[in-house]
């Protein structure tokens, strides 16, 4: 099937992109287009017209500036998965982003797309909410910052006004002493996940969890945080005790529906291990080393 037919524009600048998402009728923003042409092609999605932000350099950026992590909105999963900073310094990205989809979709999809997209089987929200990120919005009245926490709302539904485009998602830089780590279940290369885990943890000097995130994909209605999970964490010193008790607490937290690929107490186990192993990577990468969780 093809695409009803659309107007295509092609704007430069984030500004002129604003200008029209104000002044079209019914306008879809396209950016890697690797979940939106499918929905053009199967008429799921039938806009008047469509802003192709591909021509905006000034969204394609990922760097680190002012104690952020910024990620412009035309960054593509590739950039994450090539980039040395996130190799050095941030290990759920590094660890999620060659577990995106499959390399074609990598090379086009941006973290930006993925986020607006909203599907809770989308691995970078949960990264985002481990890491207490955040959506920076622009629309007619200027510019708008979205914590992640409050970004997410249903399934491909989230709180970003139908007149405005997200221009960055942001992370803090890491702490001293601070680790992260993802890990996700999915069938088969190129599947998307059955489920999945994102955590962050910062130590303190005497060796204890100061700040816990975890964030968790697939397993709800929409990415959620496994907060009873990181509440559990913080005071304690990293062991595979502590672990084990957080892993229980995000399956307990978590809400998975059976389907063709495993059933809900199946993935309920699921998160419990790999927010274990997760937990155990974000350890050792901030300094310390915790047994893994094998079963
Ligand atoms: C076969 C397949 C497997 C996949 N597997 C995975 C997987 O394992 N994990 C995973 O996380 N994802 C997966 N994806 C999704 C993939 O990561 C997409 O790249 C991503 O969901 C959308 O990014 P995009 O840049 O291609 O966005 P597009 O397809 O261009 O847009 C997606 C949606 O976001 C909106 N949008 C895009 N950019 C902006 C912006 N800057 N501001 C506001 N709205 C915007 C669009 O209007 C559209 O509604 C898969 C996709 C396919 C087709």
């Amino acid at each position: 099937m093809k695409s009803a037919p659309f107007e295509h524009h092609e704007p430069e600048t984030v500004a002129e992109a604003v200008s029209l998402l104000e002044a079209l009728d019914e306008p879809t923003i396209l950016a890697g287009g690797q979940s939106l042409v499918p929905m053009l092609r199967f008429r799921l999605a039938n806009p008047d017209a469509v802003i192709d932000l591909n021509r905006i350099d000034e969204l394609d950026y990922l760097e680190e500036a002012d104690g952020m992590l910024r990620i412009g909105a035309l960054a593509r999963h590739v950039d994450i998965e090539e980039s040395a900073l996130i190799a050095d310094r941030y290990g759920s990205f590094a660890d999620a982003a060659p577990l995106v989809a499959d390399p074609q979709i990598r090379n086009r999809g941006t973290i930006a797309g993925s986020v607006a997209q909203a599907d809770p089987k989308g691995d970078w929200a949960s990264v985002l909410l481990a890491h207490d990120g955040e959506v920076v919005a622009r629309g007619p009245d200027g510019e708008r910052v979205i914590p992640a926490d409050e970004f997410f709302l249903l399934p491909y539904d989230t709180t970003l006004d139908e007149n405005e485009m997200i221009t960055e998602l942001r992370v803090p830089t890491p702490l001293d002493r601070e680790g992260s780590a993802y890990h996700k279940l999915k069938r088969k290369t190129g599947d998307y996940a059955m489920a999945g885990s994102a955590v962050r943890i910062v130590l303190d000097e005497e060796g204890t969890i100061e700040t816990a995130g975890i964030g968790l994909t697939a397993v709800d209605i929409t990415n959620v945080r496994a907060t009873d999970a990181e509440e559990s964490l913080v005071g304690e010193r990293p062991s595979k005790e502590a672990f084990k008790q957080a892993g229980e607490l995000a399956a307990e937290q978590s809400h998975p529906e059976s389907d063709e690929h495993g059933d809900a107490s199946y993935k309920e186990r699921m998160v419990n291990v790999l927010t274990q192993r997760a937990l155990a990577d974000a350890a050792e990468r901030a300094g310390l080393v915790v047994k893994r969780v094998t079963a």
